[in-house]
C-alpha cells in the first residue's frame, strides 16, 4: 500500500527553498518566483488560482503541497486602534500577534516561539514557560494572515509597513526559521520590506547574533533594561551567560561598516529598580561607544507582577538625561493596554508547561 506523504507547506519556503522544491519535483526553478508572488504578494492559497502555471502543474501542486497559515482563534480591537489576534498553531498551542497603527506607519509585532525559555522577571510571556519554536510558515503566516485581515488602504497600499519580531519568544533561539521568515519579509518577490522596516529584537544571545550578521541585515533591537551586570543578571537571567560588555561588542560588530546604522536598545522602566538619574547617566556612558537609539518602555503590568511603572516625570527625567548626552531617546507609548496587547503582555496558550523546567537546557543547546 502506498504511504501517503505529508504535504509540503510552501508558505514558509524562501525563494531558494522554493527553487529547491521545484527542482526536487522535476520542474524549472523559475517557478519559485511565480509561486512566491502568488503567495506573498497576492495572498493566494489556492493553486487553482495561479493562472500563469499550467493546469498539469497546478494539479501536481495540489497533490504534493499546501499553503497553510495559522488560523485565527480570536481577535480583539483596542480603543486606540491596536488589534490583537490569537492564532492556533500545530500541537494545540496558540500565539498572539499585534498590529499597531500609527500616523506614518503600521507595525505588526509577530511571535517567534510558543512561550519563551528566557525567564525575564518582568515579562508575562516568561510565566508561560516554553513549548516549541514556531516554524517559518507559522512566523511568516502571521504577516500573511494579518495582511489579509487588514486589507489595503484607500490607495491600494498594504497597511502593514513594518514588522517587528517582538512578540512571544526569543527569536535568536529559533534562528533558522526566523531568518527564513525575515528573508521572505525582505525579498522583493515576496513582501519587499526594506531592512529598516524589519526589526529583530533579542535579549542578547551573543553567538546567534554573530551568526545573524552573516545571513541577514535586518535592523537590530536589544533588550538591555539595566546599565550594569549586577542588575541585568537579575532582570534578564541570560546576562549571566552573555554579560553586557560581550553583548555590546556583538552589537558593534553587527552594525560595523555601515555608517548610518544604529542599534535600538529597549529599556523597560521599572519603578525604583532601574529608573534613577544615576542609572540614566550610567546607561549613557555605557552606550557612548555604540551608535544607538534608546526606546524606553514604561512597564506594562500583568496579574501578580511584582513591578510597577514609574511616574511619568521619572520617565521624562530619565529620557532627558540620555538626550542631553546626545542619545536619541523615545518613550514607547503604551498601545493596546486595554486588550493586553502591550509589550510583555502577550501570552497565547502554551501546552505542556512542564517543559519550563527544561528551559535552561533548551538555552544551553541552542547557544
Ligand atoms: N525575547 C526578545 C523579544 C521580546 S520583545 C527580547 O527580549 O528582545 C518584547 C520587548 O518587551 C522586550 O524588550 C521585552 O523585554 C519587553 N517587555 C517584556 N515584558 C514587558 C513588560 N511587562 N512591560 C514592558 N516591556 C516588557
Amino acid at each position: 500500500m502506498a504511504v501517503r506523504q505529508e504535504k509540503v507547506n510552501l508558505l514558509g519556503l524562501t525563494r531558494q527553498g522554493l527553487e529547491g522544491f521545484f527542482v526536487s519535483i522535476g520542474e524549472k526553478p523559475f517557478r519559485a518566483s511565480q509561486v512566491l508572488k502568488w503567495i506573498h504578494q497576492f495572498g493566494v492559497a489556492d493553486f487553482e488560482a495561479m493562472t500563469n502555471i499550467s493546469k498539469v502543474l497546478r494539479s501536481r501542486l495540489q497533490e504534493l503541497a499546501e499553503i497553510r497559515a495559522p488560523q485565527i482563534l480570536m481577535q480583539q480591537h483596542s480603543r486606540d486602534g491596536t488589534r490583537k489576534w490569537l492564532l492556533k498553531v500545530d500541537g494545540g498551542n496558540s500565539v498572539e500577534m499585534v498590529f499597531i497603527p500609527e500616523k506614518d506607519r503600521g507595525t505588526l509585532c509577530v511571535s517567534s516561539q510558543v512561550g519563551c525559555a528566557l525567564d525575564c522577571t518582568f515579562c508575562s510571556t516568561a510565566r508561560q514557560g516554553f513549548n516549541r519554536n514556531l516554524s517559518a510558515a507559522e512566523i511568516i503566516g502571521q504577516l500573511w494572515m494579518a495582511s489579509q485581515a487588514l486589507g489595503r488602504d484607500p490607495r491600494g497600499e498594504r497597511i502593514i509597513s513594518n514588522v517587528v519580531l517582538m512578540g512571544m519568544g526569543e527569536p535568536l533561539l529559533n534562528f533558522d526559521n526566523v531568518v527564513a521568515a525575515m528573508d521572505l519579509m525582505m525579498d522583493d518577490l515576496a513582501w519587499g520590506l526594506s531592512k529598516r522596516r524589519v526589526t529583530i529584537s533579542t535579549a542578547g544571545v551573543v553567538p546567534a547574533l554573530k551568526r545573524l550578521k552573516e545571513v541577514s541585515d535586518a535592523s537590530l533591537a536589544v533588550s538591555l533594561h539595566a546599565p550594569d551586570d549586577a542588575l541585568r543578571d537579575q532582570l534578564v537571567p541570560l546576562n549571566r551567560k552573555y554579560p553586557i560588555a560581550v553583548l555590546l561588542d556583538a552589537c558593534r560588530e553587527y552594525i560595523a561598516g555601515e555608517s548610518k546604522r544604529v542599534v535600538t536598545f529597549e529599556y523597560v522602566m521599572l519603578k525604583g529598580i532601574n529608573d534613577s538619574a544615576e542609572q540614566a547617566r550610567k546607561l549613557a556612558r555605557l552606550l557612548d561607544s555604540v551608535p544607538s537609539k534608546v526606546n524606553l518602555i514604561p512597564f506594562n503590568p500583568f496579574s501578580e507582577s511584582r513591578y510597577r511603572r514609574p511616574p511619568q516625570e521619572v520617565i521624562d527625567r530619565f529620557a532627558s538625561i540620555l538626550q542631553d548626552k546626545g542619545i536619541v531617546t523615545i518613550t514607547r507609548r503604551t498601545r493596546g493596554g486595554d486588550i493586553d496587547a502591550a509589550c510583555g503582555q502577550l501570552v497565547g496558550q502554551v501546552q505542556d508547561r512542564t517543559r519550563r523546567s527544561c528551559s535552561t537546557m533548551i538555552i544551553k543547546e541552542a547557544c
